[in-house]
Formats: C-alpha cells, structure tokens, sequence
C-alpha cells in the first residue's frame, strides 16, 4: 500500500500546483472513516481507495481526480455523507465522488438483463466529467486485480464478464489501451483460465525453444534506421494471452512464432521522422499489401495517431510495425489522460474532440433495442474445454476429457480414421490417455488403419463418436449382410432355386428396399426370415413351405406377419421390425417417433412419452415417423388411466359410455381401490388418437368419473 507522503509527492511531482493540504486531508480521512473494514483479501479497507489512487498517478490526473480516487467508496460504505464531503472537500470533489458513487450504485443493482441500460447511465455519467469514468476504471481495475480473493465463484464470474462486456469496451473508446489490455486479460483469466493456461504454455514453449526473435528483430529494425540516419525507440511488446487468443479465434489463425504475439513500436522524435522511419523501412524490407494505414493524417475516433505497415521483416519473419512519435505514443496508452499532462489547468473535456461520445449517446437514446448495441462487443466463451496445440500451433478446443483420438478426428476426419498413435509434448502416449491444457499432440497415421470399435468407448467429442459409430454400422452392416445372403442361398438352394439379384429385383418395392443388400442385412438381423423372402420370388413354393420347417427363426416380430408391410407409418427403414411402445400406446393422429434397437427393430412412442428421457443421449436412434392415412380398417390399443367414484353402478357406466363412443375395452386393470375411489388402468380399441379423445370426453362429462387422461408410461 502506498503510504500518504509518498502518494503526495507522487503528485506533486508532475503537477507542482496540485492542492497538498487536499490530498492529505482526504488520505487521512478515507483511512478514519473506512476504519476497520477489511477487504476479501484480509487488507484492510482503506488499502483500496489508496490503491486506486496511486493507478491514477501513473495516469498523471489532477489532484481533483485522486482525492476523487480516495474518497471514492466513503458515502456507499461508511458513514460519511455527500454533505460531508462537499464541507471538507468543496462542491467540485464532492461532484466527483457523487459520480462514481452513482456508477457505483448501478454496478449494484446490475444483472444480465440490466447492462445495456446500466451502460447508457454509465455514459451518461461519463460525459458529465470524464474523471468520474477514469476513476471508475482505476477502480475496476484494481478491484480486477484483487478478484481471486473473492470466494463465489459466480460473483467473479459476473464482475469478469461485465468487466469484459462493459468496462473493457468503454476503456478502448477513450482510448486507454492499458486499461484495456489489463480488464480483458484479468476477465480473461477468470473466465477461460483454461484457454489462457493453453496460450501461456505455448508461449513457453516457444521461448523455451531459444527463441530470442524479438530482441534479433529489434536490433535488425534498429540498425536499418540507425543506416538511414533515424534515431528510434523500438519496442517489442508481447501481446496479452487474450488479445492472441481473440485474434486466433477471430481470424481464425494459429500462432507460429513469436513475431506473430508480438507488436513492434518505433516511436521517433517528430511527424517528418514518422514517414522518414516508414520510406527507411519500406525500402529495406519487402511490404506485406494492404496492411499500411496512416493514422497520422486520418486519426481514429478515439484519437489515436501512428503509421501501421506489415514487413517481411529480419529473417523472413512477417511482422507488424506501428510507427508514431512519444506524444501519440501517450495518447495510444493513456487515451484521454494523456491530455492532462498536456493541458493540466484544464479541467473540463473538449467538447470538440468527444463528440463521438455525444454521438453514441444520442444512439443509444433513439436505439429501440439497447441489448443490441452492446451485443457485438459479447464474445463467445469456450467452457468444460481443453486447448491443444497441433505441431504448427493451430489451436484445437476439445471436450474436457478428450483423447488424441478426439483430436485427430478434430484436425481432419481422414486423419482420424487412419490414426495409430499419437505423441504428446514429444513422447507416445495411448490413444485413450486423456489430454491437458497446452498439449501439443501429434498424430501418427497409417494408410491401413480403420476406426476400432473400442474407440467408441474412450472418445468424447460429438465428431469423433459419429464418425466410429457410422464406421462401425457400416461394417456391421456389411456382416449382417453377408450373413443373410448366407442365409438366403441356402433357403432357395433347398427348394431348387438360385439366388439371383435379378430375382430379388422384383420384389424389392415390395419389402420396400432399395436394394438387394437392404433385405440382405434385414434377413441377416433377423428381422425378416429367408421364407418370407422365397415366398415372395417363388410364390409356388408357399404350399410346400408348411412341411418343412426352413429357417427356424423364433421370436417373430410384426414385421413377419403378413400385414407387416402395410403398417400405417411413414418413415420406416425397409425390412425393420415395428413395436408399439407399451408405455404410451400411440394411435394414428398423434405424433410419433421411434427408437431403434439393434436387432430388435424399431419402437413407436408418442412424441410426448416420459419414456424417451431415457433416449435423449443417444439421438442417433431416433428416426421421424408419421403415420400413413391410408389406413381406416385397423384397430389401435389406446390407454387410459381412469379414476371413478366407487359407488355401484360405475363400472357399468364406464363401459356404458365407452361402448356408445364406439370404443371396445380389451383389458382392464384396477391399480388401487379406497373408500372412495377405483383407480385404474382401462385398454381401449380406437380408430385413431380422435376417436380416443372423443371417449376421454364423454368421460369427463360423467358424474362418476373424477379424473381420466391417456396414460403415458
Ligand atoms: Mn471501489
């Protein structure tokens, strides 16, 4: 913590007329007043405002805005008022702390849905004195600093992402890069601290390589201007694990040396010598095209000045270059602040100069929808993921839990397919070992490799599991059949027959198969026996077939009785067994999904069936099914969970009123019986889920019954 004489002086030293007398009546009574308050992180309380105002000593502020700094939490946390302030400090301090103090408020009561709307106070505030906001910033961002000591960990994860939604975005718009740079880095760490680990251990990585590019590129831009009588400052600043982390995202590129998470800075004595260090440069080294832009002549809304090209720099490295002299290097890091070392008797912001402030303020007065304004600024965060590195630094996000086999099928399905092994950080690993962050993971392929079934077991990502499972049906496929075109030889060798496609042809539509391999596999799986299929070519052998037992397929399924290819449904897959859950009994009219089985065929649930819960990590059994109109002659099993009042004559009405509905009870069950009521379970033969609907309504209707609804497990 800073002591008091030392945050003075630290004032004084850069602006001789700051009020001391001020600054140490506001130390002193921040300390007093805040007392014995203690912070998440032990300290005591009034080690924050201090800390707040040494962060905007590095921005050079006038006196006004650290005693701001200091006195900024007194009237939300303690017991000094506005009044009190305004009486110890004047109505410009007193101003001030009611500024943030509001800001403060609104940061209270913010939640998802109240953001927009809080950003627009926030500017409004803003635009009232601009100190207010950089000391809302130095607050944030000290508070950003010590977030680790607090212990919910959805309190931090709320403050990281409004710092990052909000108070980032609203740094860069005055221009404070610092700021900026250090509230998203900071957000980033509590919000992806998987992501920025991966970055760093890359970087580390890299460095630990004996890569020394930047202080070889430096030295190289050096002497090139040092050649053409330039006299440079350069700088190469790494880049934030976020801000490299959001360009690979973005742009969707890897990271491949350090040229690439580097920014280089040449800052020269004059505006003549900026383009004088530009020509130097362009002339030694080849131009990347398109990357030049003058920000000297055009500056950027938020003030920014400096000369931007792309080289193929020293050693073939492609690098950027940012060329600016030392005040528009101020300005670039400390935005708006800057102009108090310049200007320190000016109190109040150009109103010339921020009219983009006034601008966005108007926007957001007139914009129907404010969610919408901050929405672009919203990035998307990676959770439960792993980051891997392939050899050339692309950057891979997997599931938490995944493998090189997940990896491989991530980098290319081929390659997944064909994988073998795999070397993590240099040595082999099995294919099922569990990677971790920063891993970097080679592949090793060969040409005769195909997916393993056991794979499936291990692997976690989506792509990965469909593609071995797909590979798997496929070869299953193959085996069934091949197993049932076994099965048919043989059943039409023994009635002096040959298997033929060109037989089979014909009765394909009628099984409704689209190739001979379709009945084949239906065959192999059992779902349909080789007799079936020999009646149909042959019908002559029909009357033979009842000697002889032929294939001795037991368990038969709807699918063998004759009716089976007339079923009313839409959607089947050729020759696969049909089911009609038990559990929810689905009639034409409802809709309808099924599940399939392997080797058992497919089931029939109503879309609502509590059932289908239990399917819902596997959606690669489900299929869309719809029933057929056609069918009216039919008869579906609808039931209906029933409770009567046990009187005599309630049961005679039920079936009274079912049988006037049209309905036939097949099967009735009572589940529990009281004093009072019969509980029960009753099986209706319907038409259709109308006509089941028409009976649940004359039902109603009847003063013995209590309750009636179709039964759903
Ligand atoms: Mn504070």
């Amino acid at each position: 913590m800073m002591r008091q004489v030392d945050l003075v002086e630290r004032v004084t030293g850069y602006d001789p007329s700051a009020d001391e007398g001020a600054l140490n009546r506001a130390y002193v009574y921040a300390m007093k007043m805040h007392g014995s308050q203690t912070r998440a992180s032990g300290d005591p309380y009034f080690s924050h405002p201090i800390e707040v105002a040494g962060i905007l000593t590095e921005l050079k502020l006038d006196h006004s805005s650290i005693i701001t700094a200091l006195l900024h939490d007194l009237v939300e946390d303690t017991d000094a008022s506005l009044g009190d302030i305004e009486s110890m400090f004047g109505r410009d301090i007193a101003r001030l702390v009611d500024g943030v103090t509001k800001l403060t408020r609104l940061e209270l009561q913010s939640e998802q849905t109240q953001h927009a709307e809080n950003f627009r106070k926030l500017l409004l505030a803003m635009s009232e004195d601009i100190r207010v906001l950089l000391v809302k910033l130095a607050d944030r961002v000290h508070n950003m600093r010590t977030l680790k000591f607090i212990k919910s960990a959805d309190k931090r994860r709320r403050i990281a992402r409004e710092t990052m939604d909000i108070y980032a975005p609203l740094a860069e718009r005055i221009g404070m890069q610092r700021f900026k740079d250090e509230l998203l880095d900071l957000s980033f760490t509590e919000l992806n601290p998987d992501a920025r680990g991966s970055i760093l251990t890359r970087l580390e990585f890299l460095q630990s390589q004996g890569e020394d590019l930047p202080n070889l590129i430096i030295d190289h831009l050096k002497r090139t201007l040092a050649k053409d009588g330039v006299e440079a400052w350069i700088s190469g600043r790494r880049k934030t694990p976020y801000s490299i982390w959001n360009k690979m995202q973005h742009k969707n590129i890897a990271f491949e040396q350090l040229s690439d998470i580097m920014a280089f800075r040449v800052v020269v004595g004059s505006i003549e010598k900026c383009y004088h260090a530009l020509g130097a440069l362009h002339a030694q080294y080849p131009v990347v095209p398109g990357r030049f832009k003058d920000y000297i002549s055009t500056p950027k809304p938020n003030g920014y000045r400096s000369l931007h090209t792309g080289l193929i720099g020293p050693e073939r490295h492609r690098i950027e270059v940012q060329i600016r002299t030392r005040d528009m290097h101020d300005v670039a890091e400390l935005g708006v602040a800057a102009h108090w070392k310049y200007k320190q008797s000016e109190i109040k912001v150009d109103g010339r100069q921020y009219r983009w402030l006034r601008e966005l303020l108007d926007i957001l007065d007139h914009a129907s929808n404010p969610e919408e304004f901050i929405e672009h600024t919203k990035l998307e965060m990676f959770q439960d993921q792993v980051f891997c590195f392939t050899p050339k630094g692309d950057l891979i996000a997997l599931p938490r839990g995944a493998t090189p086999v997940d990896f491989a099928y991530a980098v290319h399905s081929e390659v997944g397919d064909t994988c073998v092994g795999a070397k993590v950080n240099g040595r082999i690993l099995p294919l099922r070992a569990e990677l971790g962050n920063g891993d970097q993971v080679e592949i090793l392929t060969s040409r005769t490799q195909t997916p393993s079934p056991d794979w499936e077991k291990f692997v976690v990502s989506g792509k990965a599991k469909a593609r071995i499972r797909r590979f798997v049906h496929m070869k299953e496929r193959e085996q069934y059949s091949d197993l049932g075109r076994q099965i048919l030889q043989k059943s039409f060798r023994e009635e002096g027959y040959e298997l033929s496609d060109k037989a089979l042809g014909g009765v394909l539509k009628k099984f409704k198969a689209d190739a001979p391999d379709d009945l084949f596999a239906a065959v192999g799986k059992g779902n349909m026996t080789a007799r079936e299929v020999l009646v149909a070519v042959y019908p002559g052998v029909r009357d033979a077939a009842k000697r002889r037992n032929l294939w001795p397929f037991r368990g038969r399924t709807h699918a063998n009785k004759a009716k089976s290819t007339a079923l009313p449904i839409k959607g089947l897959i050729p020759g696969m067994a049909v089911h009609y859950a038990r559990c929810c009994h689905p009639l034409p009219g409802e809709r309808i999904v099924g599940i399939v089985t392997t080797g058992k065929g497919v089931t029939v649930h109503t879309i609502d069936c509590e059932t289908l819960a239990s399917f819902q990590d596997t959606p690669e059994r489900w299929i869309d099914l719809a029933w057929d109109v056609i069918d009216t002659e039919e008869t579906h099993t609808g039931r209906l969970h029933v409770m009567v009042a046990n009187e005599p004559g309630s049961l005679g009405d039920l079936s009274t009123i079912i049988g006037k509905s049209q309905g036939n009870i097949s099967n009735l069950k009572i589940t529990s019986r009281s004093i009072d009521f019969f509980e029960m379970l009753v099986d209706v033969e319907v038409q259709d889920a109308k006509h089941l609907n028409d009976i649940v309504a004359a039902l109603r209707a009847a003063p013995v019954v209590v309750s009636v609804e179709k039964a759903r497990r």
